[in-house]
């Protein structure tokens, strides 16, 4: 999508060694104690080893060398006693460390809801935006398996096995060089394998997140109280339930798809294993029985043989892992780097006006959500003076919301400029312009919250009490709410409390209260009252109006004969300014406005007084 910044598209894009740096810093800010465990595991998962295959040699040179029982016994007993403490270190940095890595996965959890509430409305409303967001969760949602606890897990099982490799390395090689050189070949084999499996796997991650992201979307839709009528009237049950059939079917043969190529990787590296091993084993025996070497030699050359083929493995299996763990890291540092590119802020932010009122230009704006998509908006032109009330109207699709979203900074014009107060809005920081506007849209937002927080949007503790009855006494929603035992202090919806639940109608007067409590010097109606039959949504504009006070206001509405007491009208057609005036003019004008209005109150009485037919 071209409203994400082309440095976006480069981000996320870091190597293994860049995201370990990153990740150990977050430990360091977050959890320093985790460093310790990392540190003890790593320490310990070298010793214990090396005292395991130390000891069988030790035990036969002693009785070899027929040694007296007391010394046997001490030498033995004090080399177990010490593998039992370091074992007894291990697991005590195994237990803690799961708990921490949980502890830093719900910190970068924390990290993307962050910025799924702070990015750019674009990246939340464009599918790219959802691609990465859904990518960047399906990272982080898997417990052991998130991208975080596998990166931990595998630097410190690759630092063992480095460090392991090398001692290892040089008790071998005083047998036989050669040996080592073909153990490392084969397990070099493997990893090169391994890497295929893993590549097809990242391949197909675009199409695991949006088989994800749509069986998310169908679970909660069936779950969504909003539909619940609706699945239940128009029988939408067998609907749902195919549709998630033949998704899962989709999801179960794509992840067949990937897993018969671990499969198969898994038999090859089986198969090289045992091969590797055989003639490992086969050369000890054979310099045994040709007595190049000893009985003890050939107990602790056995046991390094076996040793050092696992680590061999477990660096190409912490590699690989760590390949896996970055790309899963990628993404959620590519959704968590979203707003660098696109959302920079200016860098000498303009001050807001402390006016309560405000004017709104709208200078040859042209706009379109998609790069070839047609332009929604088309050279648009509008000035609204401080604290003019006016109406956005026209046909659905002719662009009045995508006016405001843009009014609002959500999207950035393509060419032109919009102004407020005089100022072109993309030198306000986000937050500031934010400030400029109390709205009330189409889709009804109402939280599990008491009604006073749902109209303040603060904490009961933080709220004026007497100035959200107010507000709701001017909405008219006060007198309902007094009916309920808890007043405003009762909980909206059943989502999380047994709360209230509003009519549709009531929800939207709710949410004027809301905007009323903002107080905010830009007020936008963008058709709150689509729920509300068409006298409902007259009075409520005209009430409202009453409200508004000295503050600009933009009213928008398909029902024309909502916002005749508009100063002014803007007709919307296909993005275009096509007819401005009073009602009254337009109507005179006797063009689409006047048209529209005849064929509309076609509904209503004539006279003014709106019912139907
Ligand atoms: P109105 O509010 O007048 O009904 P909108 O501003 O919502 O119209 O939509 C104007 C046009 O933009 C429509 O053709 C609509 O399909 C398109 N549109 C709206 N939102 C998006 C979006 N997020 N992505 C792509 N196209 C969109």
């Amino acid at each position: 999508m071209k409203k994400i910044h082309k440095k976006q598209k480069e981000a996320g894009t870091y190597s293994i060694l860049q995201n370990v740096i990153f990740l150990l810093r977050e430990i360091a800010g977050t959890k320093p104690f985790l460093f310790v465990l990392i540190i003890l595991e790593v320490i310990c998962s070298i010793i214990a080893p090396i005292i395991g295959i130390y000891m069988p040699s030790l035990a036969v040179e002693l009785v070899t060398d027929q040694a007296d029982i007391t010394g046997i016994l001490l030498k033995l007993g004090g080399l177990g006693g010490t593998f039992a403490i370091i074992q007894g270190f291990l697991s005590m940095a195994a237990e803690g460390k799961y708990y921490l890595y949980n502890d830093m996965r719900m910190h970068f959890q924390q990290k993307l809801l962050f910025k799924s509430l702070h990015c750019d409305y674009v990246h939340v409303e464009s599918k790219e935006g959802m691609k990465l967001s859904q990518r960047a969760t399906d990272g982080l949602s898997c417990g052991d398996q998130a991208g975080t606890s596998r990166m931990l897990v595998a630097v410190i099982e690759l630092a063992v096995s480095v460090l392991s490799f090398a001692i290892y390395s040089s008790i071998l090689a005083e047998l036989q060089p050669i040996v080592v050189i073909v153990l490392i070949a084969i397990s070099l084999v493997n990893l090169i394998l391994y890497r295929h499996a893993q590549n097809y796997e990242h391949e197909q991650r675009d199409s695991v997140a949006d088989l994800n992201q749509k069986l998310d979307y169908v679970e909660n839709t069936a779950k969504n109280i909003r539909y619940a009528k609706d699945i239940r009237l128009y029988n939408m049950s067998e609907w749902f339930l195919e549709i998630r059939e033949k998704l899962t079917t989709s999801y179960k043969k794509l992840q067949n798809r990937i897993q018969n190529r671990f499969w198969g990787v898994t038999c090859i590296n089986t198969l090289t294993r045992f091969l590797r091993d055989g003639l490992a084993y086969g050369y000890l025996i054979y310099c045994v029985i040709n007595r190049q070497i000893s009985i003890n030699e050939f107990v602790l050359y056995f046991g390094a043989i076996t040793g050092f083929a696992g680590f061999v493995g477990s660096i190409s299996d912490s590699i690989n892992w760590l390949r896996s763990a970055n790309l899963q890291m990628n993404d959620m540092r590519k959704y968590l780097d979203l707003m660098d590119g696109g959302d920079a802020e200016p860098e000498h932010p303009a001050k807001l006006s402390e006016a309560e009122r405000i004017s709104i230009e709208f200078d040859h704006v042209w706009f379109s959500y998609e790069k070839d998509a047609p332009f929604v908006l088309q050279d648009f032109c509008l000035h609204i003076s401080e604290g003019e009330k006016l109406a956005l109207v026209g046909v659905n699709g002719a662009g009045k919301t995508t006016l405001v979203k843009l009014l609002c900074g959500f999207y950035k014009p393509d060419r032109g400029e919009i102004r407020i107060g005089g100022v072109d809005i993309r030198q306000y920081r986000k937050e500031e312009l934010y400030k400029l506007f109390s709205a009330v849209f189409q889709d009804l937002y109402i939280d599990p919250f008491t009604v006073a927080e749902n109209v303040s949007m603060a904490l009961e503790t933080e709220t004026d009490m007497e100035r959200v009855e107010e507000c709701l006494e001017r909405t008219g929603l006060l007198e309902t709410i007094k009916r309920y035992p808890d007043h405003i202090h009762s909980y909206m919806n059943k989502s999380v409390f047994d709360g209230i639940v509003l009519s549709g109608g009531q929800q939207q007067k709710l949410l004027m209260a809301r905007a009323l409590y903002k107080d905010a010097p830009i007020m936008i109606l963008d058709e709150p009252t689509s729920a509300l039959d068409p006298i409902a949504e007259s009075e409520t504009y005209e009430n409202f109006h009453k409200l508004t006070g000295e503050r600009t206001v933009i009213y928008i509405s398909h029902r024309l004969a909502s916002t005749r007491f508009c100063d002014r009208i803007v007709f919307l057609k296909d993005g275009r300014n096509t007819e401005c005036g009073s009602h009254e003019e337009l109507m005179k004008l006797g063009r689409e406005y006047a048209e529209m209005f005849e064929v509309q109150s076609h509904y209503y009485q004539k006279g003014g007084d709106f019912c139907e037919d």
